[in-house]
């Protein structure tokens, strides 16, 4: 692996970093958020829009408080999918729209989205949109909700990461559309206000995925038509599933999604048939503004290999280990560490202190003059990071989590070491 293709670190990032090694007694594990980066960033996200596109972000990627704080001014709405995400949602000083997806809505988290005012309920089965109707009945509203369509994907757009087109708990098969129109209209508490696809994850092709929207746009109006009145069917939500890349310099391409997008709009603008679109991704609105930082324990080598044996591990960043891939690291030598420094250019296995070989963040990290007390920084960690990680494993402290305001010093960085599961 190669570091060059790696941005450099923020240097407020490697001010925090360098001041939390050499405030802390004990070894350095944490998570640093740049939160004036993911300003810039989704301020960038959303410009490129096309007008009357919306983009929600879906906050199971990292629903910490200050990120939704910093993304609250500039996105319409936050995707959710748990009773704890509203209540997420709702500690939030601005009350954005909120939208609720997921398989296995307790009747109770049903109960806690409509009295926190949701906007849609998107219903993945024909047996919630019966709980739901009878839901809102006794609570005597009616709701609107989007069908979320589990489409019959063509085999060119159908991938191993697809979340559709294939057998799945999520969404309903285009075959039982009609029926879950039906039962939707045949309720008095429901309102059908179009439909939801979410298909796809780790999208790094823009290219494939301008294909994808295109052929929901294709078959919306089949979809549309199967509605009394498809005049109040106007909402397409396209889902998330823009991917990050990890490993080289090849992001997704979401200037151009949006252009495309713009181009085919105006093409329909004067068809009254033309859905209201929206996009949930997750991951490309908080993944890059997140850092994690392990302080180095221990070098040595084992049967011809080296590793450094880090502070934390994958049980607080799991993101490596779930995808199975070597996530970048970065040195940063710690200033004053007169500890024996290694040789330059060498490789290394970066590793946690979890007694299993599974805690490995990369392997053959080539990384020189790395000494014990020096910490490694692993990029691109703000989302599905510390929230997907088993965190109480082996019973190891939790990490620091630092959100980084502008201008980041001791003063105006807010601290935190809450986590969404204590
Ligand atoms: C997880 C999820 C998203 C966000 O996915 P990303 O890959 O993070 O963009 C959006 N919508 C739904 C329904 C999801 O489950």
């Amino acid at each position: 692996m190669t570091q060059a293709i790696h941005a450099a670190l923020p240097a407020a990032v490697v001010r925090q970093a360098r001041h939390l090694a050499a405030a802390g007694a004990d070894p350095v594990s944490a998570f640093l958020y740049d939160l004036p980066a993911l300003r810039r960033h989704v301020q960038r996200l959303t410009s490129c829009l096309p007008s009357g596109v919306e983009l929600f972000y879906a906050i199971k990627a990292n629903s910490e408080a200050p990120l939704l704080e910093t993304l609250a001014p500039w996105v319409d709405g936050f995707e959710i999918s748990s009773g704890g995400e509203i209540a997420r949602v709702a500690q939030c000083s601005r009350r954005l729209p909120f939208v609720f997806s997921g398989p296995g809505k307790l009747d109770a988290d049903l109960e806690q989205a409509l009295e926190q005012g949701v906007e849609l309920v998107h219903v993945e089965s024909l047996g919630e949109i019966r709980r739901l109707g009878a839901i809102a009945g006794r609570m005597g509203r009616r709701q609107p909700v989007l069908i979320r369509i589990n489409p019959a994907l063509p085999p060119h757009l159908a991938t191993r990461l697809s979340m559709a087109g294939g057998p799945t708990p999520f969404g309903i098969d285009e075959e039982e559309l009609a029926q879950a129109v039906a039962l939707v209209e045949q309720s008095p508490h429901l309102a059908l206000h179009g439909f939801h696809i979410h298909a796809m994850s780790h999208q790094l092709d823009v290219e494939r995925h301008i294909e994808l929207l295109d052929w929901y746009l294709d078959k919306w109006p089949s979809w549309r038509a199967l509605a009394a009145d498809p005049r109040l069917v106007r909402c397409l939500n396209a889902g998330g599933g823009m991917g990050v890349d990890y490993l080289g310099p090849a992001q997704f391409d979401w200037e151009r999604l949006c252009r495309h997008l713009a181009a085919r709009l105006a093409r329909l603008e004067l068809d009254a048939e033309a859905p209201r679109i929206r996009f949930e991704p997750g991951r490309l609105v908080s993944a890059f503004c997140g850092y994690y930082v392990m302080q180095v324990l221990d070098l040595k080598r084992s049967h011809g290999k080296r590793f450094a044996v880090c502070r934390g591990g994958t049980h607080q960043f799991r993101l490596p280990a779930a995808q199975g891939h070597d996530h970048p690291v970065l040195h940063l030598p710690a200033p004053g560490n007169t500890a024996a420094r290694t040789e330059d250019g060498e490789e290394w296995s970066v590793v946690g202190q979890l007694c299993t070989p599974k805690d490995v963040l990369t392997r053959r990290a080539v990384l020189s003059g790395l000494a014990v007390g020096d910490l490694l920084v692993l990029p691109m960690a703000g989302a599905y990071g510390y929230n997907i990680s088993h965190a109480d494993f082996l019973c190891h402290p939790r990490p620091r989590q630092v959100f980084l305001e502008p201008e980041a010093s001791n003063n105006n960085t807010m601290e935190s070491t809450t986590c969404c599961t204590s």
